[in-house]
């Protein structure tokens, strides 16, 4: 469930009209609804609660979206942090989420970023490789410290809603095998800088299927359990985030409910274990809108006719990286009768395009529509490709709004650049 609805022939976001935004703020520009957030993190939480888990850490993955303002709104209701950059715990400590909430991942994390990580304290570094743990061993010597790890473990089942966000398989470069987990862990033990915690597992991208994470989720015990047999201490399970939403027109994914429910009896008697969870998609992707405004229609002799819009592929890159379907509408109703339509953005690539053959209704210049679940992967992948200005983004909260990060200047945009001193 979210709060965009229509009322009276517009499209709302809580209580604030999007032709308002549109018209104060310009487009393109993204809006999230503060309610749909918190309803998505609460919903999320409970249902682990309800079903058995005590006092899970539900680990917002930052990299879906990662406005200081979201983190907060998620951070005041308890939720942490899963970080997969210095830039990422940054933010996430810039929002108030205290380190103890927050979690490290990434497959490729420098020296800098490892000292940044112990010096403030983070809760856990989830380990992907060999070469990272000694590396956090040697950083963490050098420091006086042990470091807390979580092994990422690479479970090798399929999943994921297209192959460029499947994590989970031995082929992707994710996270260590089972068997040199054992290894890795026994090692770790014993080593004076480093504090093994626990494991983890993230297998995904988009998920709806219960299959997979039931799958991955059974190996994991099985690993805390081989690992306890030998003698090891493990405390924690991190079963990573990957939940798909419900995108118009796609397969449903399995409710929050339910996957709880399969996490409870998959879990279940394991009292002793902390729990994390890493979702990113299913808190953010439906609280958030991003709206365009028609610039014109291009009507092709053969008959092909092109929307296009003022958003383009450098603001919401889903549809050209991973021909992601996103719902258009316009945010005022219209009588106007749907035609099929290509809707582009001004971008010079053939991928600048949102969607072939649509049947939307056939608007005209300065009309505004918005791209639906548009909340996760959307800004936080937006770039300045063909020198457009980031686009900004906008927190709505009942009937207020907030402009949470505001569109660059032309002159802002150019200031880092320095000519050579020789040109
Ligand atoms: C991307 C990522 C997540 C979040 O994935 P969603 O599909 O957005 O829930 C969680 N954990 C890790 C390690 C990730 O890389």
């Amino acid at each position: 469930m979210n709060h965009f609805e229509v009322r009276g022939g517009e499209l709302h976001c809580e209580d604030v009209p999007l032709s308002r935004i549109a018209a104060e703020v310009g487009t393109p520009v993204y809006v999230y609804s503060s309610a749909t957030l918190e309803r998505h993190y609460t919903v999320f939480r409970d249902a682990l609660v309800e079903a058995g888990l005590v006092d899970p850490l539900v680990a917002y993955a930052v990299k879906a979206n990662s406005n200081v303002s979201v983190l907060k709104v998620l951070g005041n209701l308890g939720a942490g942090a899963d970080t997969v950059s210095e830039g990422e715990i940054r933010r996430a400590l810039a929002a108030g989420i205290p380190p103890e909430r927050i979690v490290f991942s990434g497959v490729g994390k420098t020296a800098r970023e490892i000292e940044f990580a112990l010096t403030v304290g983070v809760s856990e570094i989830n380990v992907e490789s060999e070469p990272e743990m000694k590396l956090i061993a040697q950083v963490a010597e050098r420091l006086a410290l042990r470091a807390p790890i979580v092994f990422r473990v690479n479970p090798d089942v399929e999943a994921g809603g297209h192959a460029k966000i499947a994590t989970g398989k031995a082929e992707n470069k994710f996270g260590v095998s089972f068997a040199e987990a054992a290894r890795l862990y026994a090692n770790a033990s014993n080593h004076p800088h480093l504090n093994p915690l626990g494991v983890a597992c993230h297998i995904g991208s988009q998920i709806t299927d219960m299959a997979p994470f039931e799958a991955a989720f059974r190996k994991m015990r099985g690993l805390v359990e081989s690992l306890r047999a030998e003698g090891l201490s493990v405390e924690r399970l991190d079963l990573g985030g990957g939940l798909g939403v419900p995108y118009f027109n796609q397969p449903d994914p399995p409710s929050p409910q339910a996957y709880a429910t399969m996490v409870g009896e998959v879990v279940k008697g394991m009292d002793d274990i902390r729990f994390a969870f890493e979702p990113g998609r299913v808190i953010a992707a439906n609280a958030g809108v991003l709206l365009a405004s028609v610039i014109h229609l291009h009507e092709r002799p053969e008959g092909r006719k092109f929307l296009v819009l003022d958003a383009a592929m450098n603001d919401l890159i889903r549809p050209a990286m991973y021909e992601a379907f996103h719902d258009i509408r316009p945010v005022q109703a219209t009588d106007a009768v749907p035609v099929a339509l290509d809707v582009v953005g001004p971008v010079c690539e053939t991928g600048d395009t949102f969607t072939r053959e649509r049947l939307l209704p056939l608007l005209g210049p300065g009309e505004v529509v918005a791209f639906m679940s548009a909340g996760a992967y959307g800004a936080a992948m937006a770039s300045e490709y063909n020198s457009r200005p980031l686009v900004p983004e906008v927190l709505v909260s009942g009937d207020r709004y907030a402009v949470i990060r505001r569109r660059p200047t032309y002159e802002e945009m150019l200031a880092d650049e320095t000519p050579a001193e020789w040109l």
